[in-house]
């Protein structure tokens, strides 16, 4: 099949796999992540809607699992006994201008609270590339968007309630409580269920978009810097064909000093005449506008529209965190694979995130780029791939993203984060007959193994 056909029949299936998620959702029998690769082991779910509800769940189970808006590739999130939701747990508790931060409870997503945010002058640093998931569920696997000056979505967070396993309450600062609350922010769902998130607020501003076309690869071996410092956000999508990058989606704020300059070129690049899906055969509706239309942070950070579908749909996803100052050699060493991956590759994305004290975030104490793949949804190849895009990065050290597919042993996860063994200790200490936890943590987190 060429590949415009592949990009028909996937729209298809992925409209008919939108209609049949939300079946999914309500039925008893079957209960799916977003992107439909995964059944989950039990469609046992319950939906808490008070905090004494969460407090008499987690006291009444055993073992369960939280779910969030299910937007996870792999199986960080799943179980085979029962879920906890707490989506309709999805109000703002509290703004508070004097320290310039909000309160909410934990159901509530990015598209829920953005609005609500700017309506009243304010704006969060920086958005993943779509606003349909769980603040709570984001945070808790480093979710991040792009900016050589922003750190991820979880560094947004300057105080959590949550619920741990012996069914009490604890409240962490992020002034109050150092090191304990530096390890529960990205907690993988495995400290205790998250009911009450605070974040940082900004004042609001305005961004406009403008995306580029066929950078050369030798203008980013050069300019890697340059071109990433170029905006307050920066992707860029490459199918590794051609030796050059498909698409730069700048995002530029209009109070930068100095104005960015829409030139025609940009390291070569060309100015996109219209707007542009990252993958390109798709349609741009779902995309947020382009073109140099300004509009508020919350419309423009996210490359996907709230109320459309994100991305392709029927897909996967993996990604990995390298040291930026190896941005290039990554980036080439890809490159080098570039026949392989590209047959079962729908797009990739290049984005640099600023480097954090969180202990499980994916850009730890280290200045970062993450360079993403969104796979045609065929884990028997992209299974046998993941191991060879391992292995050409392992000189890099590279992290995986928490929430999407890797093949990594539970060893190079311990080596690549120095604070792994006081996190397994923290989560012992809050949850010490292992509620929270599920065969997918237990083999990457918990399990003690070296190389
Ligand atoms: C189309 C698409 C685009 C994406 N784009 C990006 C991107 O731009 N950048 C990026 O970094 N990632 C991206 N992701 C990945 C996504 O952001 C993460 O997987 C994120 O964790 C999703 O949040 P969720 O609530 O849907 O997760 P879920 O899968 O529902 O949950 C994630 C984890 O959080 C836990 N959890 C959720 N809520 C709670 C709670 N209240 N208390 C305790 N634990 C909880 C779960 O148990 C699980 O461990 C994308 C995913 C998709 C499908």
């Amino acid at each position: 099949m060429n590949k415009r056909n592949f990009m028909k029949s996937l729209f298809t299936t992925a409209i008919t796999v939108l209609w049949s998620r939300a079946f999914s959702w309500a039925s008893e029998h079957k209960l799916t992540n977003w992107a439909g690769n995964l059944e989950y082991s039990t469609a046992r779910l319950y939906a808490a809607t008070s905090l004494a509800d969460v407090r008499q769940f987690v006291t009444a189970n055993s073992q369960f699992k939280v779910l969030g808006t299910r937007h996870c590739f792999n199986e960080i999130a799943n179980t085979d006994k029962q879920f906890l939701s707490l989506r309709s747990l999805d109000k703002v508790i509290e703004l508070d201008p004097k320290r310039r931060t909000v309160t909410t409870e934990a159901g509530m997503s990015y598209g829920q609270l953005c609005p609500y945010l700017n309506e009243r002058g304010y704006a969060l640093h920086n958005l993943a590339s779509l606003p349909h998931i769980s603040v709570a569920g984001a945070c808790n696997t480093a979710t991040h968007g792009s900016g050589i000056k922003n750190g991820n979505l979880a560094t947004q967070v300057s105080a959590l309630e949550m619920v741990t396993a012996s069914g009490d309450l604890l409240k962490l600062t992020r002034d109050k409580d150092g090191d304990t609350f530096r390890g529960a922010v990205v907690g993988l769902g495995v400290l205790g269920v998250i009911t009450k998130v605070t974040l940082d607020l900004n004042p609001a501003f305005t961004l406009k978009q403008y995306v580029y076309e066929n950078l050369p690869f030798d203008q980013l071996q050069q300019k890697f810097d340059l071109i990433e410092a170029s905006a307050y956000s920066v992707s860029l999508f490459t199918d590794w064909q051609k030796h050059r990058i498909n698409e730069v989606w700048l995002k530029v704020r209009t109070d930068a000093e100095p104005q960015f300059d829409p030139k025609p070129q940009f390291f070569g690049a060309q100015l996109a005449t219209k707007n542009l899906h990252p993958i390109a055969e798709l349609s741009a509706e779902n995309c947020t506008e382009q073109m140099g239309v300004p509009g508020p942070w919350y419309d423009r950070l996210p490359h996907f529209r709230m109320g459309f579908m994100p991305s392709a749909g029927k897909e996967l996803q993996s990604e990995y965190f390298v040291p930026r100052r190896h941005a290039v050699e990554a980036i080439l060493a890809i490159e080098r694979l570039r026949d392989k991956v590209t047959p079962h590759l729908l797009i990739s994305e290049i984005r640099s995130i600023a480097a954090d004290d969180l202990w499980l975030s994916t850009a730890y104490k280290q200045e970062s780029v993450a360079i993403h793949f969104t796979w045609k949804q065929d884990w028997p190849a992209v299974s046998k791939l993941l191991p060879e895009i391992e292995r050409e990065l392992a000189p890099f050290n590279p992290r995986p993203h928490w929430g999407k597919l890797f093949t990594m042993s539970s060893a190079h996860l311990r080596s690549r984060y120095e604070r792994l063994p006081d996190f397994v200790a923290l989560a012992r200490k809050l949850d010490p007959h292992g509620k929270l936890r599920n065969k997918f943590l237990e083999q990457t987190i918990f399990d003690q193994r070296s190389i």
